[in-house]
């Protein structure tokens, strides 16, 4: 029986040090809080347990009354909370079971995991599912979700443009100078973007050679100044190891003041028949496609104009 006894304690020091917990026990009727260590010796005993959350612990402050709730009753299956040790941000779950028997206090035995290796990994991974894997900037899946996401809760007083960018005859530049040196193309065209675009402005690799920058806020002046800058800053950009020198053409949508209801995919549409004609115009420029305002200088025809009504009317 001792045999077993001695057994039984050596099995449970294995189980706690291998799955790397911290068991307590808590007595909600004393409110008290007993930590053990692996050999389940006691190592603190926390009495008025539910004041001592809501002072001033290793829990962070904006988890502390999610910690007390869990511990008052209402607990859930289990309770993540960041703890800042060291300086240093933690997460960690805790459970709890209730083990006493119908005639004895009520007693619960629960289990303090470390798991911010775990969700630091799962953030990392999040992090990358948003990104293009080559330039760094957002991918087409999240970049539509962040600019979907601003139209569809926008303020109407507050204009907004969206860019959409080409570079031109990018297939002769792999073709010429080979497929590494188109990708450095693409990666120092990112950078570019990194540096006259920022804050609150979305940059998105669309795919391939095609780039959106999405502009919040930004009136008309201020948006066409941004595009020649950004045309200009392309022209110059200076390739050392090959004498290539880049343009590209950019299709713009532009909603102005006072405008609300298009979605991602209206803008998108503008944009892109607007970088069609910017391509059929000869490349290296942009056009400017004003959602409401007929009279702009760069659409003229008269098929965008009817796209334009159309669009208008959807709005
Ligand atoms: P245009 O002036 O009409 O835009 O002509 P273009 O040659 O740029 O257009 P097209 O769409 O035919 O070519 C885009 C090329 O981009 C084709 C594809 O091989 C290349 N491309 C797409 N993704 C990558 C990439 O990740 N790296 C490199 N190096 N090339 C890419
Ligand atoms: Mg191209």
């Amino acid at each position: 029986m001792k045999k077993q006894k001695i057994m039984n304690q050596k099995y449970l020091t294995a189980i706690i040090k291998n799955s790397r917990v911290e068991v307590f026990e808590y007595y909600p009727e004393k409110d008290k809080l007993i930590l053990y260590d692996e050999r389940m010796q006691k190592v603190k005993e926390i009495c008025n347990y539910l004041d001592y959350l809501k002072g001033d612990t290793i829990i962070h402050p904006e988890d502390r009354k999610k910690a007390a709730v869990f511990f008052s009753g209402e607990r859930k299956e289990m309770l993540e909370i960041r703890t800042i040790e060291e300086n240093r941000i933690h997460t960690k779950e805790i459970t709890m079971t209730p083990v006493s028997e119908k005639e004895e206090p009520l007693c619960c035995v629960g289990c303090i995991r470390d798991v911010t290796l775990e969700k630091n990994k799962e953030k990392d991974m999040e992090e990358l599912a948003k990104k293009d894997s080559l330039t760094g900037l957002y991918n087409h899946f999240w970049g539509e979700k962040l600019i979907s996401g601003y139209l569809d809760n926008k303020n109407p007083n507050c204009p907004c443009g969206m860019l959409l960018v080409d570079i031109d005859n990018f297939k002769t530049v792999n073709d010429t100078y080979g497929h590494l040196f188109g990708d450095k193309v693409l990666v120092e065209l990112s950078k570019l973007f990194g540096c006259i675009f920022g804050g609150k402005d979305i940059v998105v690799r669309f795919g391939g050679d095609e780039f959106i920058l999405f502009l919040k806020d930004i009136n008309y002046a201020s948006l066409v100044a941004k595009i020649m800058e950004m045309m200009e800053s392309i022209r110059k950009l200076v390739f050392e190891e090959n004498d290539y020198s880049m343009t590209c053409s950019t299709g713009v949508c532009f909603l102005p003041e006072n405008t609300f209801g298009f979605t991602y995919k209206q803008v998108f549409e503008n944009a892109d028949r607007a970088l069609y004609k910017a391509k059929e115009r000869g490349r290296n420029q942009y056009v400017l496609w004003n959602a409401l305002k007929q009279e702009d200088k760069n659409v003229s025809d008269l098929e965008e104009e009817k796209t334009n009504r159309h669009l208008s009317k959807n709005a």
